[in-house]
């Protein structure tokens, strides 16, 4: 028979997400008829908008003529949505980035697995915790994880995020070359300031560590202070590789599209010790594995920077937002504790005493009909604590805190 990849193995089952819909399926069969709003979902509900449907209408008309038609593309994106990119996510900020230093995906969740391959398998890893399952299982697959405890994989540096020190992950301590940063994060909603980022390039350029800057919910921060890219950070470029995505922005998870920026300033060192550029890396990796994003969705994405595009897809944000305000004022005013939700669509909750996340899980279930994610299956440090998410109705936003209210969770 055939030897698998072993590392594969290694990874515990999906738990958490099947868990969820276990116990829910479980509840609906008990109580055939009760409403339950869902407040666990990661998935966006509002439709593309108007102008991005135009443009691939458009697009879709392109393909169908032999002057117009496009098949394979640039492996690193089509320059005209490259060059918005530069214009308007970068140099409206501040940010000079070069068309160069961008290439288009098919999403963040592809690159940020993908950039693994460019690293040697020796690296060692930090996450902070909790954390977005794909950073910790990608290095699982690729062996660089080590054994796995029940908890935490014994080569990965877990940065615990806790009320107790306002979810600002602490430094590293065991020199990590690798380190994975999620701001605004998931599944805790909450963000980093300029000044503590600053930090965190201070630390990777002093002790030649890559951040790998998820940023697929940048759009959703309301606070000056709060910077929308790591590249905002003077001397980011020589030591960050940078995710973003439209699946949040502007609802193409079903579209797919999404974009990573590695300057050409960025270095690794390869195994006889000379300098290798990870832009010309990750290009070839790229050319060799992938072969571009569709046409049609690189022009939607491409209309999405046009000042229709740009209004209508701030508007939906800016609902998801008001859910957001909502579930905060609500889970307060049932006198829980809450974090996030003030520049990310995600809210965590302090599970009162006691109560475990999953206990948590059952509780809200059963008493309010509601559902959200435990904390814990994020890592160790999610214990504790719930994540709901502010990507529902409006109204049924409003009955979930209503139902929260009745019902004395604390
Ligand atoms: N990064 C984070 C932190 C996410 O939460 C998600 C999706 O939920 C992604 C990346 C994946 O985004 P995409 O749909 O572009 O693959």
């Amino acid at each position: 028979m055939i030897k698998v990849n072993d590392n594969f193995c290694r990874l515990s089952a999906n738990y958490l997400f099947s868990e969820v819909a276990r116990r829910i399926d479980e509840f609906r069969r008990q109580n055939p008829g009760t409403e339950i709003i869902r407040m666990d979902i990661g998935d966006v509900t509002s439709p593309v908008c108007s102008a991005a449907v135009r443009a691939m209408r458009q697009a879709a008309d392109d393909q169908s003529r032999t002057d117009t038609f496009h098949g394979y593309g640039p492996e690193q994106g089509y320059e005209f949505l490259r060059a918005k990119i530069a214009e308007y996510d970068y140099k409206v900020r501040g940010v000079d980035i070069a068309v160069d230093d961008i290439f288009i995906s098919d999403g963040a969740k592809s690159d940020i697995g993908n950039i693994g391959d460019i690293l040697s398998c020796g690296c060692k890893i930090a996450v902070t915790d909790p954390v977005y399952p794909v950073y910790v299982d990608t290095n699982v697959m690729a062996g660089r994880a080590g054994r796995y405890d029940g908890k935490r994989w014994s080569n990965i540096e877990y940065l615990p995020c806790t009320a107790e020190n306002g979810f600002i992950p602490p430094m590293p301590s065991g020199n990590p070359d690798v380190i994975y940063l999620c701001y605004p994060n998931n599944p805790t909603g909450t963000v980093l300031n300029r000044e503590i980022l600053a930090q965190w390039v201070d630390h990777a350029r002093h002790h030649n560590a890559l951040i790998l800057f998820d940023s697929a919910y940048e759009a959703y921060i309301r606070h000056d202070d709060i910077p929308h890219s790591i590249y905002e950070i003077p001397g980011a470029k020589d030591v960050a590789i940078e995710f973003r995505s439209y699946s949040k922005t502007a609802g193409f998870t079903g579209l797919r599209c999404g974009y990573t920026v590695v300057p050409r300033q960025l270095h690794g060192v390869g195994d006889d010790g000379h300098a290798v550029s990870l832009n010309a890396l990750w290009k070839r990796r790229q050319c060799t594995k992938f072969n571009g994003a569709s046409y049609i969705v690189q022009r939607a994405a491409e209309a999405l920077y046009t000042v229709e595009g740009r209004r209508e897809i701030n508007e939906t944000i800016d609902c998801y937002m008001r859910n957001a305000a909502v579930l905060l004022d609500g889970v307060r005013a049932a006198g829980l504790d809450v974090y996030g939700g003030e520049d990310a669509p995600y809210i965590w909750i302090k599970t009162p005493d006691g109560i475990s996340s999953w206990e948590f899980f059952d509780i809200l279930l059963k008493e309010c009909n509601v559902t959200g994610t435990p904390g814990s299956g994020f890592g160790p440090a999610g214990e504790g604590y719930f994540r709901l998410t502010a990507f529902g109705r409006y109204e049924d936003t409003i009955k979930a805190v209503e139902r929260l209210k009745r019902f004395n969770v604390k």
